[in-house]
């Protein structure tokens, strides 16, 4: 038997190098194989296993009570934007968190804060002339790291030395928007002056030794509070956490992906799961600005079969899985006319066969790493086509691109079922 556990992890997913498959499904392809039987599980499963279960394909297996028989953790949605408005925000603590965090260290319990944006602000401005530092190599602005004192690029990992004037105005009015990991560290050290605090992120615990050390760190109860990003999701469990607490969800919410609700909702139920052990009901408590966010909502109700059912009909309208199968190919080229002019007439080929399920190509959000200009063509086609027909559509007109000299320096990738 293969037990696939965690099933809607997205690290399932090779993302690169070279094949760009999902593990879970490669385990399902495995069991068949062999006759073998497989599990794939989960509390907030993936929309596509979910989907398969509820039509038929799979067999659904339900727990009906929380290990140990735990209850779940009380979720309280707090208001920020009325918070800032009444001018009542600590930093970017609202008074309820705040509170909820001093009662848990007056109790001797711990605390996870949640923030998924490493650094300590995404990004540094000028306040007199808008101008944001951007990456040399990609087009994308730089994100402030306190520690080291540099901007990053979290796309190509190249630094700069912090700017202390505009580079197009010259003034020294900059200020950071936005909030990341270390920003919230500061603030907790200024607001619970005593408090044992340390970060879990790609940063602070890049290293299997490092994540360890603060996990263990935090289970002996060296630490009160972690400060992270979604590392602090994955599976942990700590006996004496008692309060989780998420400092904005929106930034989740307004993720521009088809799956930022799923992810939302899978992301906001996990790391509430952590908070409330055996002993006592756990409370978390989530910041927005959009507090009647039907996501939310359903989070709060712990209603996973409401998410599921919310998105069908967005996923079936806009042609997305689990009813269509959908493939990205990603191609770059230093020269911006010659990938151009290669993903048009790809594109324009593979229309001639698939005709409306060819969309692009069109440039993503970040258009430009490394130097390399992008272009993706997204290919979405019903699940009675066959797959082995579309791969050979596809590889037999990029063939025809690598045999023509002018267009052969475009690089590609092919992406099938991308997250
Ligand atoms: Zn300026
Ligand atoms: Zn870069």
């Amino acid at each position: 038997m293969i037990v696939v556990d965690e099933e809607h992890e997205n690290s399932y997913k090779q993302q690169n190098p070279d094949p760009r498959y999902n593990a879970r499904d490669i385990a399902i392809v495995l069991a068949t194989i062999h006759k073998c039987k497989i599990i794939l599980g989960s509390a907030t499963p993936s929309v596509e296993s979910y989907y398969n279960a509820d039509s038929g394909k799979y067999h659904l297996v339900e727990l009906g009570e929380r290990y140990g028989k735990v209850e779940l953790p009380k979720i309280q949605i707090v208001d920020i934007k009325d918070g800032y408005r009444r001018k009542i925000m600590k930093s970017h603590f609202h008074p309820v968190l705040y509170q909820a965090i001093e009662e848990a260290l007056n109790n001797n319990e711990q605390v996870v804060l949640f923030q998924n944006r490493r650094g300590y602000a995404p990004y540094l401005e000028c306040k007199d002339c808008g101008w944001v530092p951007q990456c040399d190599n990609c087009n994308v602005s730089m994100t402030y790291h306190k520690y080291g004192n540099q901007l990053v690029c979290h796309y190509c990992t190249d630094k700069k030395h912090i700017y202390y004037r505009c580079e197009s105005c010259g003034s020294t009015n900059l200020t950071t928007k936005g909030l990341g990991t270390e920003q919230i560290v500061d603030e907790v050290y200024e607001l619970f002056p005593t408090a044992r605090v340390t970060r879990l992120d790609q940063d602070s615990a890049g290293s299997r030794k490092r994540f360890e050390k603060i996990i263990k760190d935090f289970e002996n109860h060296n630490t009160d509070i972690i400060v992270g990003t979604q590392m602090v999701t994955k599976g942990l469990d700590f006996e004496n956490l008692t309060l989780v607490g998420i400092l904005n969800a929106d930034n989740m919410l307004n993720f521009p992906d088809f799956r930022a609700f799923e992810r939302s909702f899978q992301l906001l139920s996990q790391v509430s799961g952590r908070a409330g052990r055996r002993q006592k009901q756990g409370k978390v408590i989530v910041q927005t600005y959009t507090t009647n966010h039907l996501i939310l909502k359903q989070v709060l109700e712990n209603d996973f079969d409401g998410m599921f059912r919310s998105q069908l009909p967005e996923r079936k309208a806009f042609k997305y899985p689990p009813y269509w199968n959908f493939i990205i190919i990603r191609l770059r080229n230093k020269d911006k006319q010659k990938l151009y002019k290669t993903a048009n007439l790809l594109a324009e080929n593979l229309r001639k066969d698939l005709y409306q399920r060819v969309l692009g190509p069109e440039e993503p959000l970040v258009n430009m790493v490394k130097r390399y200009f992008l272009l993706n063509i997204h290919i979405r086609f019903e699940k009675k086509i066959s797959s082995i027909k579309i791969k050979k559509l596809i590889i037999d007109n990029l063939q025809q691109i690598a045999e023509n000299k002018e267009l052969a320096s475009t690089k590609y990738e092919i992406d099938v079922d991308p997250l």
